[in-house]
């Protein structure tokens, strides 16, 4: 009872498994770690959008970036670009904006929203206050070739080959962290006497004993909601989107440019990802079966690639349904779930990955752990995540919350507060007054920072009550828009392309 845990099996093997067992074996090397995986059940193979944590997160795994960037297709992502969320413009330029990962230059000293509101409120706030609107539209690299491994001129985080993100992923934990890897399908589990899990029962290895479980299992979650029958707690009354049609789309020319941030674009009953990896395109058409059939959906993204100007050949899409919502808790007795066993909302801002980098560094910073001490640490991290959770739905609402597209019942019934989280509808009208700032989120490290909320709130055409500054504060402000304008020059003549750099990567010896 009062033992280390040493031994931990991680059930999967998909982008979540192999990151769980990887940082797990490199940060406590002391533990046994066996990952089982099917042969059976294919990993869900989409997830190819990241936040800049995963810089840090493959960095402590010690992996390589050049190697990750030349086994696993990658390219650098600088943020998202949205496209006919605010009034339904798609592609014309004027209804565009952009949530980029860099923080706006003087966020923390100047009030920069009532500034831009003096001064340029006619120009877009992400561009006055930040280099990376240009950085993205003219397709530079967010670094330079000389840059070193995981350091950054301009902030980034990567796109890449889902699947081949598990294979470099696997080849390391086993190759150089002692990973066990055991291909099997999980048929049953052995409960305790006091209801812990003793053991998975494999098919072709038998049982499989450990001190902690980690349910990787994918949308199945066989441990915590087959097993130990934790519900999911449904989001689909606020956040509609319950299926996906992804499809991976060759380029018309493998020498054109590459997109530097993931494009998402609204259409009548939904909205479409666009991703560039280098060698392809990954795209995928969002939308809510109870606003639109499977047919519109289709429809809507054969229309996008025909106008974005993918080739006539291109293989078929597969369709994906998910229930969007998260489990009543993540973490019961001796088994914690993590990835998409643990919920899935939806790809808007690709946050799925961003929580298991967070999960499995809460389980690596609460280890050594004890079976006696393991209950109070789930009870943390149920709550916890449980917040982030939360924190997460009100802030992809707040995309579709204030869009002024009246095409569809699909964009009214966003619109409708009824359907907004408590908390958006109370903060909205405080916002109204001045600018999210940090003390609207509770805790140090929250999932989105107020700076996120403003880009998307301005960005969508939301314009707080006017308050103008006084000279002093105006001229803070000012001088923190003319070194962003400063950046933005430096930028774009120290930057190289981004295919270029690319390439560079791929190819150098
Ligand atoms: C349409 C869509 C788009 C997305 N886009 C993004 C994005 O841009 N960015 C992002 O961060 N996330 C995104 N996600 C989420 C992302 O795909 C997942 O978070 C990520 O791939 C992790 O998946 P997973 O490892 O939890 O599950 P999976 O990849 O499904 O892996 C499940 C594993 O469990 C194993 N398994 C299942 N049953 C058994 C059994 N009985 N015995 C043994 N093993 C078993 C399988 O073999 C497999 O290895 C997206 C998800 C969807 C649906």
């Amino acid at each position: 009872m009062n033992d280390r845990l040493r031994k931990v099996v991680v059930l999967g093997g998909g982008s979540a498994g192999w990151l769980v067992a990887a940082l797990l074996a490199a940060e406590h090397p002391d533990l046994h770690i066996t990952l089982i995986e099917s042969g059976d059940v294919p990993i869900i193979g989409v997830g190819e959008g990241t936040w800049p944590s995963m810089r840090d997160t493959l960095r402590r795994i010690g992996l390589s970036e050049t190697a990750f960037i030349r086994q696993c297709d990658v390219a650098f992502k600088q943020g998202s670009r949205f496209d006919g969320w605010a009034g339904g413009a798609a592609g014309e330029g004027e209804d565009r904006y952009y949530h980029p990962f860099m923080l706006p230059v003087g966020h923390d000293d100047a009030d920069l929203v009532q500034a831009w509101m003096s001064t340029q409120s006619e120009c877009s706030f992400a561009d006055v206050v930040s280099p990376s609107v240009q950085v993205c539209e003219a397709g530079r690299a967010p670094k330079q070739a000389q840059t070193p491994e995981f350091g950054a001129v301009a902030n980034y985080g990567y796109h890449f080959d889902a699947a081949r993100f598990g294979q470099i992923l696997r080849e390391h934990a086993c190759g150089q962290l002692g990973v066990h890897h055991v291909i099997d399908h999980m048929e049953g589990v052995r409960s305790s006497e006091v209801g812990d899990i003793a053991a998975l029962q494999t098919r072709a290895h038998g049982e499989i004993e450990a001190d902690l479980f980690v349910d990787c299992s994918g949308l199945a979650s066989l441990l915590i909601g087959r097993h130990f029958g934790v519900p999911l707690k449904s989001e689909r009354d606020v956040l509609f989107n319950d299926a996906a049609l992804p499809v991976q789309v060759p380029y018309a020319r493998i020498d054109g440019p590459l997109a530097t941030c993931t494009i998402a674009t609204a259409w009548a009953k939904g909205w479409i990802w666009d991703i560039g990896l280098p060698s392809r395109r990954g795209v995928g058409c969002v939308f809510s079966r109870e606003h639109a059939s499977e047919d519109e959906a289709q429809a809507a993204l054969q229309a996008y690639l025909d106008a974005s100007g993918a080739p006539a050949e291109r293989p078929a899409p597969r369709l994906i349904h998910f229930d969007p919502g998260y489990r009543k808790q993540f973490w019961v007795r001796n088994c914690v779930a993590i990835g998409l066993s643990s919920g899935f909302i939806e790809p808007l801002e690709a946050s799925a990955l961003a929580m298991v980098e967070l999960s499995v560094q809460r389980l690596c910073d609460e280890l050594p752990m004890t079976r006696q001490s393991m209950d109070a640490v789930a009870r943390r991290f149920n709550d916890d995540f449980s917040y982030r959770w939360a924190r997460i739905i009100d802030f992809l609402k707040l995309h579709y919350a204030l869009t002024r597209r009246d095409d569809s019942d699909y964009w009214r019934a966003h619109r409708d507060p009824t359907s907004w989280p408590e908390r958006l509808r109370e903060l909205l009208p405080m916002w109204q007054l001045r600018p999210p700032a940090r003390h609207d989120f509770g805790r140090i490290d929250e999932v989105f920072p107020a700076v996120s909320y403003q880009y998307v709130l301005y960005g969508m055409g939301f314009r707080p009550k006017h308050q103008p500054l006084s000279d002093a504060k105006l001229g803070q402000a000012k001088s923190c828009f003319e070194e962003a304008a400063h950046l933005k020059r430096r930028l774009l003549t120290g930057l190289p392309g981004h295919r270029s750099l690319i390439d560079y990567i791929q190819k150098s010896a």
